[in-house]
């Protein structure tokens, strides 16, 4: 083996290692930042030398592969549903079929909590993960291998002795914790939250662009195998088993020795399932001897050694009166179920979410049909079931809207997208006023003394049309308003004028450009530091920064190819807003280095690592981590790892100190 190929090896075998102990294990060993510095080495290892590629390798993880289709593939062994029981004695009567088909013996039980997200058969080759699919209708599923590899819990080359070619059954799902903070995101970025964890790991699954997948804190809990000589014989040894391999398998399944024990588990969990960090709908009970199991084999559906336990939620049976449909600020279309008041849980529901236009269809719900209303782990109650037995004779399927409710443009739906979206972004009332009342949030202008209803009345008056509008407001205008009184009409305008102060970044992010957010703000601002740059920018420039991915570029560009946009910006610069960055934030930044690459290594005497970076930043160079031909300078303090000097003099990269760094940009350092 060569030095290069060596060095591969080990990069994929610690980054391996890493991933195990943050992702399964949750004891990491390293800093994000070393994690990092070790992939991104690899990457450019593996650009350098193609010929070692490796399907296993953790580059992997980062995504990049875009499916356009997924290939459907038939599984090896289908994957059957479970049957359901919804109370103890029926699963203390499955109990007692099962000890009468296996002749009176005592049957000892593994009791697992049922995951809720999407299924996933994950087909390992001597040890290396080679397809993932999921599970479509049993017998056939989608290929979605490139994404799942993203998912950093599920090992792409197993730990210790493997048998040649199995299979892993496990539930992809979205942890709570995830969940809301990547919808925190989406509300930042001006973007509908997601509806619930396990739409939105089923979704993710199906995305085109695995670096967005990648991008999702997904999980994968197994629950099981199937394959030849797997070495086990129970249920729970295949736990072990797959934990021992490096899978995240949940600590909470417990052997039952009997259906008592079973029952217990149910009566722990019916109450503990809330301090869990996933969704949970039930528990899945499973005969522990894999040799009982073969006993009682399938019926056409399901296994006859398994059954999920479905947990009680509290649910309520009403009518539903009327469909509405709401448009979110981005354009969003959700379907809401306006109900016959019912009280549930102690609180009175009127209204449910429906998600979307597919969720209908697989309800089936109908205008005057009783149905099942839950509260789960959303804050709206969620219909989940119709009672077909009431259901008007003359009732018809429910159609979907195709034109926007507000403004009668015709939706659209994109390839793999659940929710309608109604196009017209400038002419949409909830769309333009969502947009002002993003413009004055608090991370945004901040605009005192105006808050997200007054923009509603000022938009239904006809006062404001789009946020520039609002440095137009006079307070004569606004005194005849309903519950306007004068001062609160001064204050508004004077909160207005205020706003003009506000520094660029936080203008760019006011702007409401689809997944600018309000560090992606930060970063256009710093890179481009006045609008007209960045108006002008192409999309390698956009790509250039540091973060900025296709996805984001693309949203810059569209932004501002829209003269609607173009004129809001002249407009607001007409006003006195910031559309460059101040003296004070330009303060130490040069271009004396602009086209510069540096890698910084080591330990620093006067500045720390993090400000000689910035201090190459805001001179307009650029900080890479590893060294290759691309570098201009290694800056190099104490320390100093060897095989980067090593590779620096191979390359003939200038090596510079810490004083000819600061000397590089006219400073001397205090000590020299
Ligand atoms: P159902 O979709 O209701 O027929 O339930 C079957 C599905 O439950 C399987 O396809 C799995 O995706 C899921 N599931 C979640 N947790 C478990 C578990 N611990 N054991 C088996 N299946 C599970
Ligand atoms: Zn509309």
């Amino acid at each position: 083996m060569n030095q290069v190929e060596e060095t591969i090896k080990a990069l994929r075998a610690a980054l391996q290692e890493h991933n195990y102990r943050y992702y399964v294990l949750d004891e990491p060993v390293i800093s994000d930042y070393e994690f990092d510095m070790k992939l991104k080495e690899l990457q450019q290892l593996e650009a350098l030398h193609p010929e070692f590629d490796d399907p296993a390798s953790p580059t992997h993880r980062v995504g990049g592969g875009i499916t356009k289709a997924f290939d459907t593939v038939v599984h090896d062994h289908p994957m059957y549903s479970l049957d359901n029981s919804y109370s103890r004695e029926e699963l203390v009567e499955w109990e007692q079929r099962l000890q009468r088909l296996l002749g009176g013996v005592e049957i000892a039980f593994t009791c697992e909590l049922k995951y809720d997200g999407a299924s996933i058969n994950l087909t390992y080759e001597n040890g290396v993960l080679i397809r993932a699919v999921t599970r479509g209708d049993g017998v056939q599923g989608d290929d979605v291998t490139t994404n799942v590899k993203t998912i950093r819990s599920i090992p792409l080359r197993l730990q210790g002795v493997v048998p040649e070619r199995f299979d892993v059954r496990g539930e992809i799902i979205l942890p709570l914790e995830g969940f809301a903070r990547m919808n925190q995101e989406r509300v930042e970025n001006g973007e509908d939250p997601y509806m619930n964890p396990r739409n939105t790991a089923s979704g993710s699954l199906k995305l085109q662009d695995s670096s967005l997948v990648a991008t999702r804190p997904l999980d994968c809990l197994p629950y099981g195998m199937v394959g030849r000589n797997l070495g086990v014989d129970t249920q729970m040894e295949m736990l072990e088993r797959m934990r021992g391999w490096g899978f995240k398998v949940p600590e909470t399944a417990r052997l039952c020795p009997n259906i008592e024990a079973v029952l217990d588990f149910l009566a722990e969990w019916d109450t503990r399932r809330h301090e869990l960090p996933f969704e949970t709908d039930g528990v899945v009970v499973k005969v522990n001897s894999l040799q009982q199991q073969q006993e009682l084999g399938f019926t056409s559906k399901s296994p006859r050694w398994a059954m999920a336990y479905k947990f009680k939620s509290e649910q309520a049976l009403t009518r539903l009166e009327h469909i509405s449909y709401q448009v979110g600020r981005t354009g969003a279309i959700t379907p809401v179920a306006n109900l016959q008041p019912v009280l549930l849980a102690g609180t009175v529901v009127k209204r449910a979410s429906l998600h979307n236009a597919d969720q209908i269809a697989k309800l089936d719900v109908r205008l005057g049909d009783m149905v099942f209303v839950e509260k789960g782990g959303e804050i709206i109650p969620k219909i989940t079931a119709v009672d077909l037995s009431q259901r008007p004779p003359d009732s018809t399927p429910v159609q979907y809207i195709s034109n926007c409710p507000e403004c009668n443009t015709p939706l659209e739906r994109k390839p793999g997208e659940a929710q309608h979206f109604c196009p017209n972004d400038t002419g949409c009332p909830p769309q333009i006023t969502g947009r002002i009342q993003h413009f004055i949030s608090r991370k945004a202008m901040d605009i005192e003394g105006l808050g997200g209803e007054t923009v509603e009345l000022l938009f239904k008056e006809g006062l404001i049309a789009d946020y520039a509008d609002l440095y137009t407001l006079e307070a004569e205008q606004l005194t005849p308003l309903e519950r306007m009184a004068e001062k609160s009409a001064t204050n508004l305008v004077q909160g207005v004028r205020e706003s003009v102060k506000i520094p660029f970044e936080r203008v760019l992010f006011a702007l409401g450009i689809r997944y600018v957010g309000e560090t992606v703000a930060k970063k256009l601002a710093r890179a481009f530091r006045d609008i007209d740059a960045l108006m002008a920018a192409s999309q390698e420039a956009l790509m250039a920064v540091d973060e900025i991915g296709e996805r984001i570029a693309r949203s810059v560009l569209d932004f501002f190819a829209n003269p609607v946009n173009r004129e809001l910006v002249e407009r607001l610069r007409g006003y006195g807003l910031q559309f460059s960055l101040s003296a004070e934030q330009l303060e130490g930044q040069t271009d004396l280095l602009q086209g510069q690459t540096f890698v910084v290594s080591g330990v620093f005497e006067t500045l720390d690592r993090n400000e000689l970076k910035k201090r190459i930043e805001d001179n307009g160079g650029k900080v890479a981590s590893s060294v290759s031909s691309k570098t201009t300078y290694l800056v190099a303090g104490a320390n100093m790892g060897p095989s980067k000097r090593a590779k620096a003099e191979n390359l003939g990269v200038p090596i510079l100190s810490e004083t000819e760094f600061l000397e590089l940009l006219g400073e001397a350092s205090p000590g020299a």
